[in-house]
C-alpha cells in the first residue's frame, strides 16, 4: 500500500512537472513571441521614422530655397542642400551653433529678433566674400497649440538675378536719360542763341539749323534702335525665316551705304559666292550688315577697304564676316562693344551719329536666328565681326 501510494505520489509529481514545464515553455514561447512583435513593431516604427526623415530630407534638398532648421536652443538641426551652396558649406554644420555654422552676425540678430516677437521676420543680405549675390530671408519661430516656441525655421531664397535685373533696369533708365538729354540741351542752346540774334547772320543761322538737324536726327535714330531693342528683348519681333542669298543681301545694303563710304574713299567688296544662301530673316538680316558695315565705315580707315565674306563652317551654319582695315579695337573692349551703350570712342561715336545700341541690336538679331556673333581685332590691324546663320532647309 505505501508502495502504490508512493508510486501514485511519483506519477503525479513526474505529471505535475511534466505539466508544469510544458506550460512554462508555452508561456516562455509566448512571451517570446510577444516580445519580437514589440521588437517587431518597434523596428518597424524606427524604419518609418527613418522613412520619413529621408522623405522630409529629399523633399528639403529638392527645394531651390534655402531652409535651415534651429532646435529651441538655437543649434543647428537641419541644413537642405540649396543652403550648404548658398553659404558654400563644406562640414555638417548640425548640432553647431548659428554663430559656428555661418559665422554671420546678421543672421543671429534675426533669430534673436523671432524669438522675441514671433512674427515672421523678411530680410535682405548681401552674401559676404562673394560679388553682388543677395539673398532674401524669411525667418518665422516654431511654436505648438499653446504657443511654445520649439525652435525657429528659415528660408532663403536667391535674389542675385532679381538684383541684377534691377540694376540693368536702372542704368538703362539712366544711359537712356542721358542719351535723350544730351541732343535735347544741344538743340535748345543753338536755338536759344539763334533767338537772341544769330538767326539775323544767314550763315550762321544756317550752320546752327543744320546742327540742329544732325542732333534732331541722332534723336529720332536712338528712339528707332530703343525701340527695336525693346522688341528684340520682349520676343515681340517673330523671324521671318526662309531661303536667302547671302550675296544679294549684301549687294542691297553696300547701294545703301554706297555714298557714305564713297565720301571717305573707302572700298567695299562683297566677295561672297553667289550662290550661298543661309535660312534667316532677310529684313532682319540686312539691319545687321547695314549697322556692321556702316560701323566699319565709321571707324575705320580714310580711303581703306571693307570686305563681307561667307562661308558654311561646321553644325549645318554659315558663318560671315565684315572686315576692316580700321585702327581696330582694344582688347579691353573687344567682349564690352555688345553691351548697350557702349562705345571706346565716345566722342566720336556721337561726332558720327552713333547711338551706342547697333552692335547690340547685331548681337539679338543673330542670336534670334540661335547663331553667335564674335570680334578679332588688333589694334593698327583692323577689326573683324563675325556671325553664324543656320543654312538653309535642303
Ligand atoms: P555706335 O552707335 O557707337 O556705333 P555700336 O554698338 O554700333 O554703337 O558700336 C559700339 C562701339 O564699338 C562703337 O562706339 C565703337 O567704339 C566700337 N566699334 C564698332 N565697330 C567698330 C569697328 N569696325 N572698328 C572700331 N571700333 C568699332
Amino acid at each position: 500500500m505505501p508502495y502504490i501510494l508512493l508510486a501514485i505520489t511519483v506519477v503525479g509529481a513526474i505529471a505535475l512537472h511534466l505539466w508544469w514545464q510544458r506550460r512554462y515553455a508555452r508561456l516562455q514561447g509566448e512571451c517570446a513571441r510577444q516580445k519580437q512583435s514589440i521588437s517587431d513593431s518597434q523596428q518597424k516604427h524606427d524604419q518609418e521614422i527613418m522613412q520619413k526623415q529621408a522623405e522630409q530630407q529629399a523633399l528639403f534638398n529638392s527645394m531651390t530655397e534655402g531652409v535651415l532648421i534651429l532646435d529651441p536652443s538655437g543649434h543647428v538641426q537641419l541644413v537642405n542642400r540649396s543652403l550648404q551652396q548658398f553659404f558654400d558649406l563644406k562640414t555638417d554644420v548640425r548640432g553647431q551653433t548659428l554663430m559656428e555654422a555661418f559665422r554671420l552676425q546678421e543672421l543671429v540678430e534675426l533669430v534673436r529678433r523671432i524669438q522675441e516677437e514671433r512674427a515672421v521676420q523678411d530680410h535682405e543680405m548681401e552674401l559676404p566674400g562673394t560679388s553682388g549675390c543677395w539673398l532674401q530671408v524669411n525667418a518665422a519661430a516654431v511654436l505648438d497649440g499653446g504657443g511654445v516656441q520649439h525652435g525657429s525655421i528659415l528660408v532663403f531664397h536667391d535674389l542675385t538675378r532679381l538684383k541684377q535685373l534691377e540694376n540693368t533696369r536702372q542704368e538703362f533708365v539712366a544711359n537712356v536719360s542721358h542719351e535723350l538729354r544730351t541732343p535735347l540741351s544741344l538743340i535748345k542752346g543753338f536755338v536759344e542763341t539763334l533767338l537772341d540774334g544769330a538767326k539775323n547772320d544767314p550763315e550762321l543761322s544756317t550752320r546752327f539749323l543744320q546742327t540742329i538737324e544732325k542732333h534732331a536726327d541722332r534723336l529720332t535714330y536712338l528712339i528707332e534702335d530703343l525701340l527695336t531693342i525693346s522688341k528684340l528683348e520682349s520676343g515681340q519681333i517673330v523671324m521671318n525665316l526662309h531661303e536667302v542669298n547671302l550675296h544679294e543681301e549684301v549687294v542691297r545694303v553696300i547701294e545703301d551705304l554706297q555714298s557714305r563710304a564713297s565720301g571717305k574713299n573707302v572700298k567695299l567688296q562683297n566677295t561672297l559666292s553667289p550662290d550661298l544662301t543661309a535660312h534667316a530673316d532677310a529684313d532682319r538680316l540686312e539691319q545687321v550688315l547695314f549697322n556692321l558695315i556702316e560701323n566699319a565705315i565709321k571707324y575705320g580707315r580714310e580711303a581703306g577697304t571693307i570686305i563681307i565674306g561667307g562661308k558654311p563652317v561646321a553644325d549645318n551654319k554659315i558663318e560671315m564676316w565684315v572686315q576692316d582695315d580700321g585702327p581696330g579695337i582694344p582688347p579691353e573692349a573687344r567682349e564690352r562693344v555688345f553691351e548697350r551703350f557702349y562705345r571706346v570712342d565716345r566722342a566720336r561715336s556721337r561726332e558720327t551719329g552713333g547711338t551706342g545700341l547697333g552692335l547690340s541690336i547685331v548681337k539679338h538679331i543673330v542670336q534670334a536666328h540661335s547663331g553667335e556673333v564674335s570680334v578679332k581685332s588688333e589694334p593698327g590691324a583692323g577689326t573683324t565681326f563675325f556671325f553664324t546663320l543656320p543654312q538653309s532647309k535642303e
